[in-house]
């Protein structure tokens, strides 16, 4: 709902397709998301590293966006000690993403065939999913990084904390230009009456599957990685769920950020710099208050305390 989501124009290819497989014992997901990955690369000038580790962490959250209703919100926290530091993904039930990583410049040595090494950059720690479903406390859940490549994370997550076996696949291609080719997702999961034939066979049908980011680049869509995945199971096809890049960060919201420095801190800045520069972590965007703007807020504050 941001005023980002109004000017993005990007194409038609950019959804979660849903629907289940096997005669509904088993539910499908799959996305394309690289051209919001392409504009928060944009934004933050992030290495290859970064767009791969983050890519992933944005095309899993998309998915888990489009298991959600109304207005309900999704965050994926993955906390590393690797260079990347924090990757931070929220998504919801009609769309919306955004995402960043702490140090997108962050860069670690690749494995042979120039293979990008994301588990050490992303190194040991614990995925976060934190869902906001309206009522009162958020729903949290987190497993320990297996190995920090994201996506057998995630189905460690889903099988560990929410008891769903899962196969999970996540792939992002970054050009030689650093622009992201393409990035997407697949999630199988078992739905509670699936025989235990077709739980055994989860655990195989990624196994043939050709890389994500290739079948995108190669003109493909999220129907047809469910197809590459599971088209011998009958796939179903339920709704797509349309995606945009939007932050909900506004220059209003930055205030309460001012407010909450307090009024010292504040003046302090005013002798410092003799304005305020908020910029958001998400999107990148920079808000200036300038001295008359933070003289206001100042007012504000001691006027609520009655000083
Ligand atoms: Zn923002």
């Amino acid at each position: 709902m941001g005023k980002l989501g109004q000017d993005n124009s990007s194409g038609l290819n950019e959804y979660v397709a849903q629907g289940t497989a096997a005669n509904g014992q088993i539910r499908v997901l799959a996305v394309d998301n690289t051209k919001i990955v392409e504009e928060v690369r944009r934004r933050h000038q992030m290495l290859p590293w970064a767009s791969a580790a983050l890519g992933r962490t944005m095309a899993a959250t998309a998915m888990l966006g489009a298991m959600l209703k109304d207005n309900d919100k999704v965050t994926v926290q993955i906390v590393g000690d690797g260079p990347l530091g924090q990757i931070v993904a929220d998504g919801d039930a009609q769309g919306n993403l955004r995402g960043y990583v702490s140090n997108p410049h962050a860069e670690v040595p690749n494995h042979s065939g120039n293979k990008l090494n994301v588990g050490a950059a992303v190194g040991e720690g614990h995925l976060f999913v934190i869902r906001d479903i309206g009522l009162g406390e958020p729903y949290s859940g987190s497993v320990p990084l297996i190995s920090g490549e994201i996506a057998e994370d995630f189905a460690n997550y889903f099988a560990r904390s929410e008891q769903t076996p899962s196969a999970v696949a996540l792939g992002v291609l970054v050009d030689v230009d650093y622009s992201i080719k393409a990035s997407g997702g697949l999630i199988l999961q078992l739905l509670p009456d699936a025989s235990e034939g077709i739980a055994i066979m989860l655990e195989h049908m990624l196994k043939d599957l050709p890389p994500i980011s290739s079948i995108l680049a190669d003109g493909g869509t999220p129907e047809d990685i469910i197809e590459a995945a599971v088209g011998d199971l009958e796939p179903k096809y339920l709704h797509q769920l349309p995606l945009r890049f939007s932050c909900t960060c506004s220059r209003k919201r930055g205030e309460a950020t001012l407010v909450a420095l307090g009024p010292e801190e504040l003046r302090s800045l005013l002798e410092d710099e003799g304005q305020a520069k908020l910029t958001c972590h998400f999107c990148q965007e920079e808000y200036v208050y300038d001295q008359r703007d933070v003289e206001a807020i100042i007012h504000q504050i001691t006027a609520q305390a009655g000083e």
